[in-house]
């Protein structure tokens, strides 16, 4: 039962949109990503078991369908019965029990897979530390909230969106002084993770985004691959280990055994590595295609065995994604979890 469901949840992921009855009202507010997969479209988060996604949803067409039934909800899967006891559940802010803030999508970078700076420039809420600390502190009167994240593109420079960071962090910090904050800035320094640190960071993310340096010059070309390796390095140091997670994209032409290199040097290093899937979508794709050309469609086999292989190697290293309380780890929305899908 429970790997059907683990199957699932990989289809679900690498699959397209779950299309609502006509109608359908949605319990919740919908929520309209700037950053992760969903960005720019509105999704919706269903769970079922131990699991949940976020999915984008449309009344017009998608692989899913909601189904209303009379005693809760599913999906079919191309009109064929998928998936029983589906919840829909609310989001605080982007994610499920989080409250998960993009300071800013612009960014001066181009890295090829990445929506967030295609975004209409009217998606840029202008979000201030005060409107975020007020935002916070709204939805915890009204439902739970176990964690703050904060993502940004680099805006100006990357001293300054690391000051960004900086304030966003003490402001939230001051009025929560016990909420995990986590946040996945692009850093440069040691300096920067000590300010972010001392500031009440309790997590960060700084991504490789692929085990491959060839893969990672064509698609984030300006970005520094030895650079973010020293950082992790250092970010272990400043944060603990098992405080810093690194994220992998995979389905741009990488090996699995390259996979499993990176996660063992990640892991000997003392950071958590995450594995998303590369997805395709209508913002990206030119870009992607130009950048690596066309891949391989990604199977749910793959997904569910780099997660086991990531679960294994976090094993022997003594390492869990249970410690970390913030961003996509918590989320688990988007990709198949070690120690909490699988
Ligand atoms: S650094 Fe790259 S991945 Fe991050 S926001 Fe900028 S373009 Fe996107
Ligand atoms: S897993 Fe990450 S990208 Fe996906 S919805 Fe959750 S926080 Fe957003």
């Amino acid at each position: 039962m429970e790997e059907d469901l683990i199957q699932k949840k990989a289809l679900l992921i690498l699959g397209g949109p779950v299309r609502l009855p006509k109608g359908f009202e949605f319990p919740y507010r919908v929520s309209h990503s700037t950053a992760g997969p969903g960005a720019g479209y509105g999704s919706a988060v269903f769970a079922f078991g131990y699991h949940r996604v976020k999915k984008t949803i449309s009344y017009d067409d998608g692989e899913f369908e909601l189904v209303v039934g009379e005693n809760g909800y599913s999906l079919t899967r191309n009109g064929e019965p998928f998936l029983e006891n589906v919840e829909l559940r609310p989001v605080v802010f982007h994610s499920p029990e989080q409250a998960f803030f993009n300071l800013d999508p612009r960014c001066m970078y181009h890295c090829a897979y990445c929506t967030s700076p295609l975004l209409p420039k009217d998606e840029f809420k202008g979000l201030t530390d005060e409107r975020i600390v007020s935002l916070v502190k709204d939805a915890r009167s009204v439902q739970k909230v176990v964690s703050v994240s904060l993502t940004s593109g680099v805006v100006g420079s990357v001293d300054s969106t690391v000051d960004r960071f900086v304030s966003c962090v003490s402001a939230l910090r001051k009025e929560f002084p016990d909420m995990p904050i986590g946040i996945e800035p692009y850093v440069a320094t040691e300096e920067h993770l000590r300010r972010l640190k001392d500031a009440g960071a309790t997590e960060i993310k700084l991504n490789l985004e692929s085990p491959d340096r060839e893969i990672f010059e064509k698609v984030c070309p300006e970005l520094d691959y030895d650079g973010i390796w020293h950082l992790l390095q250092l970010a272990v140091k400043i944060f603990g280990k098992g405080m810093v997670s690194s994220n992998i994209i995979f389905g741009m032409g990488e090996t699995d055994e390259e996979i499993e290199k990176c996660f063992r040097k990640l892991c000997s290093m003392g950071v958590v590595p995450t594995l998303r899937a590369l997805r395709f979508n209508s913002m990206n794709r030119e870009n992607l295609e130009k950048a690596i050309g066309e891949q391989e469609k990604m199977t749910p086999e793959r997904v569910i065995s780099l997660a086991k292989m990531q679960k294994r190697i976090m094993e022997e290293y003594g390492l869990t994604t249970l410690n970390l309380h913030t961003m996509c780890i918590e989320c688990t929305c988007c990709d198949l979890v070690p120690f909490r899908d699988l």
